[in-house]
């Protein structure tokens, strides 16, 4: 399985930029010197470390590996480097300790089983600065130990960015001295996740340090001001004084309150924190999926759009675009203000502040901030009770904004498993084609977002697909082929199975029909993957049977690659209960299909709705 002399041939993933391959081999042996020194030595010993060769091998017998900077390489940037393999030394060189680093690591794939380096010359440099993975912590807690293997594997495949989501609904997992409750919840039955744990101060450091050793950036997010009912259970002084009588039912509807000065003391209070632990020049302030349910009914809420003027803009767009959505635009113009402000608390901090797109219905991200795109054109936007009308990466780029692609076809790994359609997403290419001119530079790369799984899936879920992201991100779009790829992927199975990752196998179909149960009251949103019940062409059935209470179901569609299409009613019940049909003429086995439903229940009985899809018959219409 290693390099075949002579030929171009190697398995390494991300291929590197250029490879030519020699005749002879370098053997690695007891004797072999490792040479690293100043700015170099830290690689050099990670090196030494991983092969199990002493420092300080002086013998010419054994070969060298030399390991040199010289900040004046600038052509390869500094993740880029080269590697010269003859049969008598190792030459390593970078313009940076990252491309020392990086180097390694490809050395590192070249050698699976033996001692053995096939003779090679190679240059490499990644194509985007950003190749990130999200980890969703707040939702699971991940041990330290987890986190710091994790980051070992994003290291192998040269990937450089972890975003840990840190705070949500469910849980604040981020010691915050000044704010001791935050990590400390009272009601055990409302915050079950809380009790599963959060990482102190002196975790954080260990594992920024053991990231950054591995070149890997670990990027906080704190999220405003949605996705916060955690926070609210420990200080709902952060609340609107109102909340408790608007509340509109349980889960993600707890908000800061945009009116109040004790909010904005209180994330400066966290940042002031936050930035004496992550060495990142980045902090993500979340910004997604806000509700504002309180807001408009808040004093202080309204006070603030007359103090500051919210409204004196010209607001007339806005009010045709969000009366619709969200009842009003007041709360876009409060939402809008607040995450300015806590935008600009982060430059004052000297970080660049990262969003999630949600304000890309006007396009006005705050300034010097970082978007990233994970609506797509097509998408329905929960929050905003509408369909997004065009791409928000290229909207954000041509607004001056870097952006990280995360797009929710594509990188959201939460629907299901690493096994699954590897080769739609290796095809998938980030940056849109209708980006034109200095634009382009804007697009930092892009992250693969889990969302919501506990920590013994997230092998499952992260490989191997993880893979195919890693080489989007680094490997030239010119070299990118899917049949190369899957080639050199199989050979790397057997490499994570020494590794104890136990990443998912390819897909089974399920020609019995899939079987999902929900639960819900109030009202529920589900964009509901089936790809693994489809075969091909034809009709399939979709049967959405009450098991429990009883909801309206306000919607109804399937979407073939993110276009929606109605689901048409073939049957109702009297209990509310429908069987929808639908047909599909041209069917394409690496799209990604599903099923939409939005139901509107009761917001005080829970709800248990039960549902089926099946294929029916192969003939089409
Ligand atoms: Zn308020």
């Amino acid at each position: 399985m290693s390099l075949d002399i002579g030929t171009i041939r190697h398995e390494v993933i991300p291929c590197p930029l250029k490879v030519r391959s020699n005749p002879g081999a370098f053997s690695i042996t007891p004797e072999t010197s490792i040479e690293a020194d100043g700015a170099s030595l830290e690689v050099g010993e990670y090196l030494a470390g991983v092969l199990h060769i002493q420092k300080g091998n002086k013998s010419t017998s054994g070969g060298r590996i030399v390991l040199s900077l010289d900040s004046a390489r600038t052509q390869l940037g500094a993740e880029g480097y080269t590697l010269s393999i003859t049969p008598s030394a190792v030459e390593i060189r970078a313009s940076h300790r990252a491309g020392l680093f990086y180097a390694c690591q490809t050395l590192l794939q070249l050698l699976p089983n033996g001692r053995t380096l096939a003779c090679a010359e190679i240059e490499d440099r990644p194509r985007f600065r950003w190749r990130g993975v999200m980890l969703d912590v707040a939702r699971h807690f991940f041990s330290k130990e987890f986190i710091k293997r994790t980051i070992d594997l994003l290291a192998m495949y040269k990937m450089n960015r972890l975003h840990l989501h840190l705070t949500d609904a469910q849980a604040w997992r981020l010691e915050i001295k000044k704010y001791p409750l935050l990590t400390r919840p009272l009601d055990r039955k409302a915050f079950p996740a809380m009790w599963e744990g959060h990482y102190s101060q002196e975790d954080i450091r260990e594992i920024v340090s053991y990231a950054g050793a591995r070149q890997v950036m670990v990027v906080p997010e704190i999220e405003f001001p949605g996705h916060s009912d955690a926070v609210m259970a420990a200080y709902p002084e952060l609340l609107c004084p109102t909340h408790h009588t608007s509340h509109e039912g349980g889960g993600n509807h707890k908000e800061y309150c945009t009116g109040s000065e004790k909010v904005f003391d209180f994330v400066d209070g966290v940042f002031s924190e936050v930035v004496t632990l992550f060495d990142a020049p980045f902090i993500h302030i979340g910004g997604d999926e806000y509700m504002g349910t309180s807001w408009e009914k808040c004093p202080d809420c309204r006070r603030r759009i007359e103090v500051e003027g919210l409204d004196r803009e010209d607001t007339r767009e806005l009010e045709t675009l969000f009366s619709k959505c969200l009842g009003s635009h007041k709360k876009y113009l409060l939402y809008r203000y607040m995450m300015r402000r806590i935008a600009r608390m982060v430059v004052d901090r000297n970080r660049i502040p990262i969003l999630w797109d949600d304000l890309s219905w006007q396009g006005d991200y705050p300034e010097k901030s970082m978007v990233v795109q994970w609506h797509y054109q097509g998408l329905f936007d929960y929050a905003n009770k509408a369909t997004t009308v065009c791409n928000p990466a290229t909207q954000a780029a041509l607004a001056g904004h870097d952006v990280i692609v995360a797009s929710a076809t594509h990188l959201y790994f939460d629907y299901f498993d690493g096994g699954r359609l590897i080769k739609r997403l290796y095809e998938f290419e980030p940056e849109p084609e209708d980006i034109g001119g200095n634009s382009e530079q804007h697009f930092a790369g892009l992250q693969a977002c889990l969302w919501e799984h506990p920590q013994k899936k997230v092998d499952g879920m992260l490989f191997p697909r993880l893979l195919a992201v890693a080489e989007t991100g680094w490997t030239d779009k010119s070299l990118r082929t899917w049949d190369d790829f899957s080639t050199r992927l199989e050979s790397h199975l057997p490499r994570l199975d020494r590794l104890g990752v136990r990443y998912a196998h390819t897909e089974e179909i399920a020609t019995n029909g899939l079987t999902e149960q929900w639960k819900f009251s109030a009202s529920l949103f589900k964009d509901w993957l089936i790809n693994h019940c489809m075969t091909g062409a034809g009709t399939y059935e979709v049967r959405v049977e009450f098991l429990q209470g009883k909801a309206t179901i306000s919607g109804a569609l399937w979407t073939d690659d993110g276009h929606e299409k109605p689901l048409e009613p073939f049957k109702s019940k009297a209990d509310g209960s429908k069987i929808y049909r639908f047909d599909i003429l041209d069917f394409k086995p690496d799209g990604l299909y599903s099923v939409r439903l939005i139901f509107e229940g009761d917001t005080k009985a829970e709800c248990q709705v039960k549902c089926t899809v099946r294929f029916l018959s192969g003939t089409t219409k």
